[in-house]
């Protein structure tokens, strides 16, 4: 039966926290030289960036600029608390090496080309919604050329929330029980999913951003599967799918052992 699968990108379809740690780790070795007299440490300055960060984005969202902006922050925080003057061309120097983060070409993760076009093989609708400003994130859908997968079932969303996904799936009008939301977040893919009553597939990063990590305790309407790859999405899928129309046949097997039955095997166990 035809599905309507709605994809994250960032770090489901394609890479994207390790770009950002690799420019965060560039902006923690320049901090130390530039407050080499100082005591102040790679924790110090990663968890204060990291602070700054979040905060903005709980009052801006998504936005690209906030990220060079919390390198020039947490600058400006060390310069005042611990009595150093601040110097125009080192901010400058912190927010190029900020933006630089939004110019490295960015790389599928394995197996996304081959799963996307078995899903399409296999009939399903598919949807990108992703979180970000249009710029940054239509850049990436145009290296990738994922529009040959989604058409124009494209979503932008600078806030990505249970408000934002609601919207999407006011959009599309689909049937709650044949929508599924596929994604690395738990705070911004699996959490707003649950609590609307679709489906969810939850495919952890192996590298995760704090910001993505909260606790679920929502109890599922529909399918919560766990799997740690984009290949075995097609398979999670099919198997859930037959396992709960077998269900709906009568078979005497509840809901939730169907869940997590479907979950382990997607896992490998
Ligand atoms: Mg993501």
């Amino acid at each position: 039966m035809k599905q309507n699968l709605i994809f994250d990108l960032d770090d489901t379809l394609s890479y994207c926290n390790k770009y950002f740690e690799l420019v965060i780790n560039k902006f923690i070795d320049q901090m130390l030289v530039y407050f080499k007299d100082y005591a102040l440490t790679r924790e110090e300055i990663r968890k204060k960036q990291l602070e700054i960060d979040l905060a903005s984005i709980d009052q801006n969202g998504l936005t690209s600029h906030r990220f060079p902006d919390s390198f020039v922050q947490t600058y400006k925080h060390y310069c005042t608390s611990l009595g150093r003057g601040t110097v125009s061309a080192e901010m400058d120097f912190l927010c190029e090496l900020g933006e630089s983060v939004f110019k490295i070409k960015v790389e599928p993760l394995p197996s996304m080309y081959e799963t996307l076009q078995q899903l399409v093989k296999e009939g399903h609708e598919l949807y990108l919604y992703t979180g970000g400003d249009e710029e940054n994130q239509c850049r990436k859908i145009n290296q990738l050329e994922l529009s040959t997968f989604f058409h124009h079932n494209i979503f932008i969303s600078i806030h990505k929330d249970t408000k934002a996904l609601k919207h999407v799936l006011d959009t599309i009008q689909a049937d709650p029980k044949n929508t599924w939301m596929i994604g690395n977040s738990l705070r911004t893919d699996i959490k707003p999913a649950l609590e609307l009553g679709i489906n969810a597939v939850h495919i952890p990063a192996a590298l995760e951003w704090e910001y993505n990590i909260v606790d679920i305790d929502i109890e599922p309407t529909g399918a919560f599967l766990t799997i740690d790859s984009l290949e075995k999405l097609p398979g999670a899928i099919r198997e859930y799918i037959s396992t709960t129309r077998k269900e709906y046949n009568g078979a005497g097997i509840t809901r939730e052992f169907v869940t997590n039955a479907v979950a382990e095997e997607a896992k490998g166990f």
